[in-house]
């Protein structure tokens, strides 16, 4: 099985944690293929290679060159090679990097000189070719990655390279000029190459070991995730679990590759494993997360016979759109329906949508509720187990939570409650203890 590793900002962020990513490859001949972020924050209050390459664009916008803000990535690029004794005459390759981001003035190829120059430093230190993305990643007219060309690509190297670094975070655009994913990219670059040389597994190493069932700032200490499937990490993800690139699941997804977070300063610890699908018919796992959000809106209206008026919601969204409101969510029963969307600064506006509403829908009611906490409960496991929403409600109720409202999706893959953000706190930790704590 041939696994491909993408190594975060931490793992490259000096020559001792190089040297660990040394040894997580060498310890297991499977791992052929590694991606690397650029070198990032070494303590707090430190600054990632690639934001002190952002300012050597502006630097070069401003003055025609950038000594000032080139000489901090000189610094930690020459100290890093320095100390881990590579051979590679580091200063040549600043110099003609310096050259190329005054003579190119890009912001992505600036932006992207971290990972090429970390990719160069760790094919010198492992002894693998270095690949450069430039070479192998495509995007096409509008900017997405040209899965097509990038994949016939990758597999031609697989063959012809058993092993090989890759430069995560860019790839080569329509015009011939480098470009970069969004930021946190190289996780896409790393899945993209998994599913490229058709690798078994995505380990991405990072510096946790693996996703919490909650927030740790809000519950101490919470269990770790062994298995989430790419569902559930959606919708983690989407309430506002930090976790990888949103993006990075797509290539490996359609690949069916599972994805292994992993600690490089832990590496024992077991991790988290991202699959395609769960089966889980144990009690135990009934939830696998709870994530949150804050500061929404909710416009509750209630009407008698809605169910039986044509194209009710339709008039209700047309007066969202009509004022550039997104909306997140419609819960909805038989004579109620409810928006729900982030909270809008101009209160005009707010108070404007629902003086529409009175006069276009006639409500026999209408509430609007600011700074609602949005709550979702994650979990193939809810679909099997009967009365798994009974203990959520009571569990929120012995805590005197008032729940707002409620959305269930008909995946039964997560249960949302939203709650005044006052709450949003005592409202995770009274779910993570109902579901995560044995009494
Ligand atoms: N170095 C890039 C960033 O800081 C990409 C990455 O690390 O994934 O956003």
């Amino acid at each position: 099985m041939i696994k491909v590793c993408k190594f975060g900002g931490t793992s490259m962020a000096d020559a001792s944690a190089i040297n660990k990513v040394k040894d997580i490859i060498f310890s297991d001949s499977e791992r052929k293929y590694v991606v690397v972020s650029a070198p990032g924050k070494r303590f707090s209050g430190d600054i990632k290679v690639t934001d002190l390459l952002y300012d050597c664009y502006y630097e070069v916008l401003s003055n025609g060159n950038c000594k000032i803000a080139f000489a901090k990535v000189r610094e930690r690029f020459v100290q890093i090679a320095k100390d881990l004794k590579i051979d590679l005459d580091i200063n040549a390759v600043l110099d003609e990097t310096e050259k190329d981001i005054v003579k190119f003035k890009s912001e992505d190829f600036t932006a992207s000189r971290g990972e090429y120059l970390s990719a160069r430093i760790v094919s010198s230190y492992l002894g693998f070719p270095f690949i450069d993305a430039f070479d192998t990643i495509y995007f096409d007219l509008n900017g997405n990655l040209d899965e097509q060309s990038t994949y016939e690509c990758l597999e031609e190297y697989a063959q012809n390279y058993e092993t090989a670094v890759f430069p995560g975070f860019y790839g080569r655009g329509i015009k011939g000029f480098v470009k970069t994913f969004s930021r946190g990219g190289s996780d896409i670059t790393g899945a993209v190459v998994a599913r490229g040389v058709d690798a078994g597994v995505y380990e991405n190493w990072t510096d946790v070991s693996g996703f919490m069932a909650c927030d740790p700032r809000i519950v101490e200490n919470p269990k770790r995730i062994k298995v989430i499937s790419y569902k559930e990490l959606r919708e983690l993800s989407y309430m506002g679990a930090s976790v990888l690139h949103s993006e990075s699941v797509f290539p490996v997804r359609s690949g069916n590759i599972p994805i292994h977070i992993k600690n490089t300063f832990a590496p024992d610890d077991e991790g988290t494993m991202i699959v395609p699908n769960v089966e889980i018919h144990n009690e135990s796992d009934i939830v696998t997360g709870i994530a949150g959000k804050k500061d929404f809106t909710v416009i509750s209206l209630e009407k008698s016979m809605m169910n039986s008026e044509v194209g009710f919601a339709l008039r209700l969204l047309t007066i969202l759109k009509k004022h550039n409101i997104s909306f997140e969510h419609m819960p909805s029963g038989i004579d109620t329906v409810s928006v729900v969307f982030q909270n809008i600064d101009e209160d005009d506006v707010l108070r404007q949508v629902v003086e529409e509403i009175k006069e276009i829908l006639k409500p026999n009611s209408i509430n609007v509720y600011k700074d609602i906490a949005l709550v979702a409960t994650v979990g193939h496991g809810m679909i099997y187990n009967i009365g798994t929403s009974a203990r959520l409600f009571k569990a929120l109720a012995e805590k005197q939570i008032n729940v707002r409202l409620i959305d269930q999706g008909s995946s039964e893959l997560n249960i949302i409650v939203g709650v005044s953000t006052d709450d949003f706190d005592e409202c995770i930790k009274a779910i993570y203890d109902e579901f995560f704590i044995v009494k």
